[in-house]
């Protein structure tokens, strides 16, 4: 079974959803996969994924590559993919992920399974399951009969595993000059760069609980003491508290952290449809009967504004020891 997987970089880093990707790719395959990078700036990085399961990389290193367009980046791994005819084509299902994978899915044809949770051979089939109705049941996929599979992947739930041995072969990529149809001119970046919520192996959000924008510094104590991401509820973002980037949940980001602690968020459908798959769930609320407790490892009933000190005061002592 032969996989090619397609990579993401943002300043320079490879993203760890693609790592994610690509490690999950060795391991259904039992041996390495290929995969395709495409940017500006980025053959640096290709020899490096070795480590986590790619035999060669095909790199689209080019100016007309430097921001995302939509065309440049599918028409790289449509050139990667005639090249390497491959089974299957696995992408992390990113923002970017979910924008190339429907793109070249169609170019070929086929559907592609998507924001997949677990995925499995079965035979030469790929069969995958993800979430449906916001989280509350999971939906059991597959490709058909379709030749070429075409699957995402949810970021932070397979484990990106590294693996010393050979570097991949670097091969630059030849692909048709593109002509997008829309253009990125400029990212501007927000400011103080705060580590994405998407990325992150640990979130401390807050909800309509924290009463007002002047009471963020006490979230922000417990997520420093964890170096933690900030995350938010949608109410508190429509208040105008946050910005949106933070929001987690079915309009918002969907994350999956190793640790997610929410700071007086009463836990609605729309919320836990984007977290509810985090490894351990703390929740600090007054209300024992709050609907977040229903998906909490651990919870606290309480006064966040009592808690939550206490909380990072004693995560501060743990770190210490
Ligand atoms: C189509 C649609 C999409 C949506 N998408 C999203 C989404 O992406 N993300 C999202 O989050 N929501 C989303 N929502 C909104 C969602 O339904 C809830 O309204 C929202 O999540 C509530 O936010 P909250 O938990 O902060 O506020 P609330 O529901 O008001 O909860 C506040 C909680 O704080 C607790 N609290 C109050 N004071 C304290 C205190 N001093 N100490 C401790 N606890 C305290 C309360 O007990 C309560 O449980 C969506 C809704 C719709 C209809």
């Amino acid at each position: 079974m032969k996989f090619l997987v397609f990579i993401e970089q943002r300043d320079g880093k490879i993203r760890k959803a693609s790592l994610e990707a690509l490690s999950l790719a060795r391991r259904l395959a039992g041996g390495p996969a290929v995969a395709v990078l495409p940017g500006k700036g980025v053959t640096a990085l290709a020899a490096g994924l070795g480590a986590y399961g790619a035999s060669v990389v095909h790199v689209a290193d080019r100016d007309d590559l430097a921001l995302y367009s939509t065309k440049g980046y599918v028409g790289a791994l449509d050139a990667a993919a005639k090249k390497e005819s491959p089974d299957a084509v696995l992408i992390a299902a990113t923002a970017m992920g979910k924008d190339v994978a429907p793109r070249f899915a169609a170019r070929h044809d086929v559907s592609a399974i998507v924001d997949l949770m677990d995925l499995r051979l079965e035979g030469d089939r790929l069969v995958g399951s993800r979430p449906v109705y916001s989280g509350k049941a999971r939906a059991e996929v597959d490709c058909g009969a379709a030749k070429l599979q075409v699957a995402t992947t949810r970021p932070n739930v397979f484990p990106a595993e590294s693996q010393p041995g050979a570097d991949a072969r670097v091969e630059p990529l030849e692909m048709p000059e593109v002509a997008p149809r829309a253009r990125v001119v400029r990212v501007e970046a927000s400011e103080g760069r705060e580590l994405d919520v998407s990325e992150a192996d640990v979130i401390v959000s807050g909800g309509r609980g924290i009463k007002g924008p002047e009471n963020w510094p006490l979230v922000r104590d417990l997520q420093e003491a964890l170096g933690a991401a900030l995350g938010a509820s949608r109410a508190v973002v429509d208040a105008g508290w946050i910005d949106h980037q933070h929001q987690v949940g079915q309009t918002g980001k969907v994350v999956s952290p190793t640790l997610y602690v929410a700071c007086g968020i009463s836990g609605a459908i729309q919320h836990l449809a984007g977290m509810g798959t985090s490894k351990v769930i703390v929740a600090l609320n007054k209300d024992a009967e709050a609907p977040i407790f229903k998906v909490a490892t651990y919870g606290i009933v309480g006064d966040i504004f009592q808690t939550i000190p206490e909380v990072a005061k004693a995560v501060r002592a743990v770190k210490a020891e």
